[in-house]
């Protein structure tokens, strides 16, 4: 078994596809990142933002549901996520999957946790991030491994209360992360209010962990903006580097992550609590309805509809595209390397000839892809 021993160097902020996803592709503020619900207000950008993770995450959906896992009815839904945008009475409508590997699910779900937990933490006096590691497992074996861990670190927050007689307050996280040669590293990381908690917890925890748990992989740091955006960011990676070099996303090692993954909480409030519904609105796989305001033809009634080759959604009636996103080259390249394999599926279905949409809403850069695609 591989023995991890730098819980921080994997997970930087801003290091990885998902995060750039989240963020932008310039920082990793806690500000950028709260924008989905926050009163940053500009409808356009959010559209844009969502129009690049459903870019991605289509894709990503179909290769994970061409695995025919139990997941794979799920996988579909994601695949149909936000597929429709309904426009009428000045409102966009639009259905959502729900899903943990949704990037347009997570987007909103990421956003609502940062808005319900950073005001929180703001109120804490000195907070400390920890990080509590263990060996890596098998896929065989990391179901079991998750529900011990998130059993022993509630064991550990209620020791720190009633043995060691110290208040405690937390909000625990839980990522998985793969590894190469088949095993998964499920770990912890925790914002923890006084540094006497922090310490006492990584103490226990080694206590818990005596086979499975070394000194110098776990972790406490005094909290920062940096550490904060890290308790927010996607609980796994989706992308990985292979040897020469090149980005790939590890499909099957996601579809056992998120397997593992179902029905346990990616954040948890330790000795508070948030309103129900807010928690519910966190931590939910339901499928949602959600409206935002009209950015253009704001009277009429349109039928926005996604096309994956135009990256965005489209009026088949005008050709008109509603967020007027534009993937980059290498994010587009991407893209298509992850939908690879994709020839026999139907990506989207217009109703109309790609070539008599608005001209002006299709920009240089992305007209061959589209030329290539028609042209099949
Ligand atoms: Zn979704």
């Amino acid at each position: 078994m591989e023995h991890t021993t730098k819980p921080g160097a994997e997970s930087r902020p801003g290091t990885s596809l998902e995060g750039v996803a989240e963020r932008g592709k310039t920082g990793a503020s806690l500000d950028t990142l709260a924008q989905p619900c926050s009163s940053e207000g500009n409808p356009q950008n959010l559209l844009k933002k969502r129009a690049r993770a459903k870019y991605l995450s289509l894709p990503l959906a179909c290769s994970l549901a061409r695995l025919e896992t139990p997941l794979q009815k799920s996988y579909w839904n994601t695949y149909h996520c936000a597929g429709a945008i309904i426009q009428e009475g000045g409102k966009l409508t639009s259905k959502y999957c729900g899903n943990r590997w949704c990037m347009v699910c997570n987007r909103i779900r990421t956003a609502r946790a940062i808005n319900a937990y950073v005001p929180v933490v703001e109120t804490w006096g000195e907070s400390f991030f920890v990080t509590l590691t263990l060996r890596t497992v098998t896929a065989e074996e990391l179901p079991e491994r998750i529900e011990s861990m998130l059993k022993v670190v509630k064991g550990i927050g209620r020791s720190v209360r009633e043995t060691h007689k110290l208040p405690f307050q937390a909000i625990r996280k839980l990522e998985v992360t793969s590894r190469p040669g088949g095993l998964y590293h499920p770990h912890l990381h925790l914002v923890v209010e006084g540094r006497e908690q922090a310490e006492l917890l990584r103490s226990l925890w080694l206590k818990r962990y005596p086979m499975l748990a070394t000194a110098e992989a776990q972790n406490v740091v005094s909290c920062n903006e940096g550490t904060l955006v890290e308790l927010f960011k996607y609980f796994t990676k989706l992308t990985t580097k292979t040897v020469d070099g090149k980005r790939i996303i590890p499909v099957v090692e996601l579809d056992t992550i998120f397997r593992a993954m179902r029905g346990r909480r990616v954040w948890q409030p330790m000795g508070f609590r948030l309103p129900k519904e807010i928690e519910e609105a966190i931590e939910t796989e339901a499928i949602e309805v959600d409206a935002s305001d009209a950015v253009k033809r704001i009277e009429e009634t349109v039928d926005w509809q996604w096309s994956q080759q135009v990256a965005d959604w489209v009026d088949h009636e005008t050709g008109e595209c509603l967020s007027e996103y534009e993937p980059g080259g290498g994010f587009r390249s991407f893209v298509e390397s992850v939908a690879g394999g994709l020839t026999t599926l139907e990506v989207d279905s217009p109703t109309m000839p790609v070539e008599s949409m608005n001209r002006r809403a299709i920009t240089a850069e992305i007209q061959p892809v589209i030329s290539a695609m028609s042209n099949r």
